[in-house]
């Protein structure tokens, strides 16, 4: 047990270090660490002969190809298939001996053995003759099962050794075995922390520990090893002099309990009485710190907790969020596991110094020992960390930021978020709730925030808008016994770090008066332009002005003496109903591509310990929750350096390719047609209440947005009636959200099988797929409520071993997965999901089966919640109709621009022609989608309402379907003699209209139909192109932040330094830990500037002049030297790596064993 504890140290890096990857050669590649790492046995392995040397083998694996490795050694594909050893042609003996060794190799490798192991029959082998084809595979796999395979015929060694291992290496057992200390007496100790098997006398061991005194002892005891500790051998650790001799120690000593990541000690302490220059004893619980060992108490103390055992734990709970409970509950079976000893329980004494310890962590890391103010005065939100990213003025602004122009300031502006989470929940046990550091970081201060949300009393907004459900159910979520039913908090909206001082408590739902307290105490004294975001801004803003006159005085923000403009966040603005253009990322002027998805992820990271905090006292859940957001906070500070880089990489490319669109799309018309829609932009920009909105898309039917709507009404009331269960998401966005997921699987898909193979575009994949995958899981959480049986389904398959006839719904529609993107692993077989515990982890995101409702066999979705399958029928009926109407509105463009093409664009070269082609095919990829959704709705149909009156309307869409309005003029077939009108144009929408364009006979209506149309894309396409291109400058902007606020922290801490005055020693730890303060931002520009400089240099338009100071002539001699033998980047390496299942496998095959 300790062994293996010690052997993986608890390190992250070492579980990570083994990650191989195999490049093709000739590439140097010397991080194989897995093979130097492999022990080396060729001398008792099963060793085959050499089997003799034919000059071409085609060698048929058994499941294994084998190619050669970077390093020169050969590597091994888990793959069935043939592969041709090439024979040298060269008669040289030198040339025949390595033919024949690598066969042999070969051979040995047919025959079961590792690489690594064959080789080190041969170990002169170089050469490596294998195919080119072979050669260039660019990442071959080495899968995990095979690396257990290759160890299987070591285990009885492992197995042995182990024995051998906790046995002894000495004779003991025969006889005398003198110690290895003084080689005078009987040895009969040893250790088992220290790092050797050695045995001692007893006064060698004693001594060898006396600054060791938290080392397991064993002694022999006839014929095995029993546990004895040093205090019984007769070790007294002597305090207050480093473990030197005191000249006036205490005359009685005192056993103490030790909790150490090792376990849990009994040892005996003699205090130190020596008197200091004032004529003071140092205080008991002082002689123990000063060792390393937190004091339980500081009055006559008997239990002490060492450094480590608190830092540790506190990482723990933060990464795995382990509890305190169970930590200690660990530690107690690391002390003895044999169910002999009874168990010392200091589970309280620990549980009260990690809430100290956290607190006293966060006070040294705030720089508040440096300052002579003191403790007491430290000012709220002080303690928390900012955003490096974000602007600050003062720190990583121009001192000029103020007076710069207005192409140039709005890259001030302060994007911020406001978000509530009803998890994070708090019940009433009647407990104290004294709290540490109250509103110092990220929690408001409690007792000022509660009197304003008291006074605020119940409000009655009012509600004019459809978005407004989630915080109609969560006010109607209060629960009895419960003093918070969630919590309110304000991220930065493009970093997702917690703003200082915005965390609150919602006592009851989402009120204003509590949204408006967090985000103006965390805004006071901002004199940036802000963008707010908010799921309801859209009713949120509207009476702002009122209501900041009813916060605290001391909270006023004067809204007109900045810039504020509100936004609603990119997914939530799809349950707003129209009208809602100017609260939309996409159409705001200067916001780049801001999203603010990181919400989700901060409260993934949260809620596990929220869970844990429903039952604390509400200070000491503050200060976890606080202590969460400061790690979370951190590891974002440190993941900066790759994140802006790979972001910048990527915005590079997407408004290259966006900014190219938008160019073509303009080009394909007039000018004065392209100035006139710019004149009705720039009137939008000015005035987006009054003037008409060019991003409104002039849909005839949007019958899903209305059901939608629909469905969240009905169950707003059923709530209110209490015929409702309660989650936090209702049965109608439950289903929604399964279908967006739909969508995006769907659309996944046809990325992959129509996109191209390039390295960037695999990884781009496999990002989306990566936070697809993220979506589906947490909706899956969902599912667990809404529909429990799926939770089965997805680990055994659903119970009939055939699926249902019609899950095609939510298999992808009209495709079935194809077998190349099916994991190998899976064996498709009949039942859709492979047999695993984690299904999620083992599929591609877009392959998971959702099991929507429609997608159950009939007699389990009889045992759905009553009204969820015709919830789900309801919203295919609707997605079919949008669906339909999209492919004829598309239709429309698509005559349109031939016809247009017709008119305007014939004679003006081949060029324009050109552009109006790309148009047109951008227009077939969305039709395309457009009928696979169609398709799906209309297969989930056929399963919920077999026979129903829909399947009037909604025919099975052919591809020889999606023809019209019209003739087909691009398929110019002169002569075509039957036209027949395609059905699609015949079926009426919702609204009971039937827009027979079909038969439309007017040209002239037909291109003013089509301008209508075209110029809303048109105007998407150019916000496209420029909120990509305010992204780019965005992000250049904040890596410039980034490094100056990282040179000014360094600044800072040093500045701290020397500001008090205190004894020597304290002076002595004050400075010595402002320089590594410092040092660590010191490292973390640095790396910024190493990791950015290379690509920025590479990039259009150079090296940007802020980043001329951090450029050395080292770097740049670097750079330059490294571009000839340039790698693949990081970034697209690590995200190709993550798609290696070899490397995943491998690391999860670590953490199990
Ligand atoms: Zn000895
Ligand atoms: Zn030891
Ligand atoms: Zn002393
Ligand atoms: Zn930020
Ligand atoms: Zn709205």
């Amino acid at each position: 047990m300790s062994n293996k504890r010690a052997s993986q140290g608890g390190s992250k890096k070492s579980t990570k270090k083994p990650r191989t990857v195999f490049k093709p050669c000739p590439i140097a590649d010397s991080s194989d660490t897995l093979a130097s790492a492999a022990p080396n046995i060729s001398s008792t392995s099963n060793a085959p002969a050499a089997i003799p040397a034919a000059p071409t083998t085609t060698q048929h694996t058994r499941g294994y190809q084998v190619y050669s490795l970077s390093d020169g050694r050969l590597g091994m594909r888990h793959k069935d298939s043939s592969m041709q050893v090439e024979s040298t042609t060269s008669t040289s003996a030198a040339d025949s001996v390595n033919s024949a060794q690598t066969e042999a190799i070969v051979a040995a490798v047919f025959e079961g053995l590792s690489v690594e192991e064959a080789e080190g029959l041969h170990p002169d082998h170089q050469q490596h003759n294998f195919t080119k084809a072979d050669a260039k595979r660019p990442r071959p796999e080495l899968r995990a099962s095979a690396r257990v395979r290759d160890w299987v015929p070591h285990q009885t060694q492992f197995l042995d050794e182990l024995l051998r291992f906790f046995g002894s290496e000495y004779a003991i057992d025969t006889g005398d075995v003198r110690c290895h200390g003084c080689d005078k007496s009987k040895a009969s100790l040893r250790c088992t922390e220290c790092e050797c098997r050695k045995l001692f006398c007893k006064s060698c061991i004693v001594n060898r520990h006396k600054d060791l005194a938290l080392h397991h002892i064993k002694t022999w005891d006839g014929d095995h090893f029993k546990r004895v500790s040093l205090e019984s051998l007769g070790l007294i650790i002597q305090l207050g002099h480093d473990n030197e001799t005191c000249d006036k120690p205490a005359e009685t000593t005192r056993q103490i309990v030790v909790g150490d990541i090792s376990g849990i000690h009994e040892v005996t302490v003699r205090f130190c009485e020596c008197l200091d220059d004032t004529g003071d004893v140092l205080p008991q619980w002082t002689q123990l710190f000063r060792k390393g060992w937190f004091p339980a108490t500081t009055k006559r103390p008997e239990t002490a907790f060492t450094f480590r055992m608190l830092d540790i734990f506190q990482e723990l709970n933060f990464q795995a969020k382990t509890n305190v409970y169970d930590y200690w509950r660990s530690l107690e079976r690391v002390t003895d596991n044999s169910g002999g000893s009874t168990a010392i329980d200091r589970y309280k004494q620990f549980s009260h110094c990690v809430r100290l310890w956290r607190h006293l962590v966060m006070l040294k890391r705030g720089g508040r020992a440096h300052d002579p103010e003191g403790i007491a005065n430290t000012k709220e939100g002080e303690l928390a960390l900012e955003c490096p990213a974000c602007p600050h003025p003062g720190k990583n602004l121009p001192p000029d930021w103020e007076t710069s122009p207005a192409h140039i300031k709005w890259l001030y502006t302060l994007f911020l978020m406001i978000d509530a989470n009803f998890r994070a929940k708090l019940k009433d046990r009647g407990l104290d709730d004294y709290e540490l550091a109250p509103g110092w970081s990220y929690y408001v201060e409690n007792s000022k925030f509660k009197a304003h949300v008291d006074a605020a009393g119940e409000q009655t907004e009012k509600n004019g808008c459809s978005a407004e459900h989630k915080a109609i159910l969560n006010a109607n979520l209060r629960r009895e016994g419960y003093i918070a039913s969630g919590v309110g908090v304000v991220l930065c909206t493009r970093h997702a770090l917690i703003r200082k001082n915005t965390a609150g408590d919602i006592p009851l739902g989402e009120k204003y008066a509590i949204m408006d307290y967090l985000i103006f105490s965390t805004v006071l004294g901002v004199i940036l332009a802000l963008l707010l975001s908010y799921d309801i801004v859209c009713q949120w803003y509207k009476n702002l002005p009122r209501r900041i006159k009813e916060l605290p005085p001391r909270l006023y923000y004067d809204l007109t003496a900045t810039e504020v403009r509100y936004a609603i966040p990119k997914k939530h603005i799809r349950v707003h109903g129209p009208a809602h253009s100017r609260f939309s990322f996409n159409y705001l002027k200067n916001v780049g591509r801001t999203y603010g998805e990181g919400i989700e992820a901060q409260w993934a990271y949260l809620n596990p310990v929220s869970l844990s905090a429903r039952e604390m006292g509400p200070g000491v859940r503050h200060e976890v929750l606080n202590d969460h957001w400061g790690a979370w906070n951190w590891q974002k500070i440190i993941d900066f350096a790759p994140r802006l880089l790979a972001s910048l990489r990527d915005a590079d490319k997407t408004y290259a390719a966006q900014h190219a669109d938008y160019m073509d799309f303009s080009l394909s018309f007039t000018a004065q047609q392209v100035s006139k829609w710019m004149r009705a932009i720039h009137e939008w920009d000015e005035d987006p209440v009054h003037a008409p909105d060019p991003y409104e898309e002039p849909r005839t039917a949007v019958t899903l947005k209305s059901t939608r709507l629909q469905i969240a009404d009905e169950e707003a009331e059923e709530i209110a009636a209490g015929t409702l269960p309660l989650h936090d998401v209702s049965p109608g966005v439950f289903l929604q959200l399964g279908l967006d997921l739909e969508e995006q699987q769907r659309n996944l898909r046809s990325k992959q099988s129509w996109g191209s193979r390039t390295e960037a575009s695999l990884a781009s994949i496999q990002e989306k797929r990566n936070a697809l995958a993220r979506r589906v899981d947490s909706w899956q959480t969902l599912q667990d409520l809404h529909m429990p049986i799926v939770a089965q389904i997805r680990v055994n398959g659903p119970p009939t071993s055939q699926p249902h006839a019609s899950d095609r719904a939510s298999v992808p529609a009209g495709t079935s997965p194809s077998p190349a993107i099916v994991p190998e692993h899976s064996h498709a077989s009949a039942a859709p999901a492979p047999k695993s515990t984690s299904p999620n982890h083992s599929r591609k995101a877009e392959e998971i089966l959702l099991w929507l409702p429609s997608a159950l066999p009939v007699n389990l979705r009889s045992t759905l919640l009553a009204g969820l399958a015709d919830k789900e029928r309801r919203l295919r009926l609707a997605q079919a109709d949008d669906s339909l109407e999209e492919i004829r509105r598309y239709r429309r463009i698509l005559t349109g621009i031939l016809e247009f093409k017709q008119l305007n664009v014939t004679g003006t070269g081949q060029k324009a022609g050109t552009k109006v082609r790309t148009l047109y095919t951008s227009f077939q990829d969305k039709i395309v989608r457009a009928a696979a959704r169609y398709r799906a709705a209309r297969s989930a149909l056929e399963t919920l309402d077999a026979g129903g009156d829909w399947e009037r309307r909604f025919k099975v869409l052919l591809a020889a379907d999606i023809r019209g309005p019209g003739r087909d003029s691009e398929s110019n077939k002169p002569g075509e003699g039957r036209y027949e009108i395609s059905w699609i144009w015949l079926v009426p929408n919702s609204a009971g209209e039937l827009r027979n364009m079909a038969a439309h006979p007017d040209p002239a209506a037909d291109t003013e139909e089509y301008l209508q149309n075209i110029a809303v894309e048109w105007a998407q396409s150019k916000a496209r192109a420029e909120r990509w291109g305010e992204e780019v400058k965005l992000l250049q902007e904040e890596m410039r932040r980034v490094i100056e606020y990282f040179r000014w922290k360094v600044q800072w801490w040093r500045d701290q330094a020397h500001l008090r005055d205190a004894p020597d020693a304290v002076t002595r730890g004050l400075g010595i830990y402002a320089a590594r303060q410092a040092a660590i931002f010191e490292g973390l520009a640095r790396r910024c500037v190493e990791m950015w400089f290379p690509y920025l240099k590479s990039r259009d338009g150079g090296v940007p002049v802020w980043m001329a100071p951090y450029a050395t002539p080292d770097l740049i001699a670097r750079v330059d030297g490294a571009r000839t033998s340039r790698r693949r980047p990081r970034r697209a390496a690590t995200a190709l790596d993550s798609d290696d299942d070899t490397a995943d496998e491998f690391s999860a095959s670590e953490e199990e064993s």
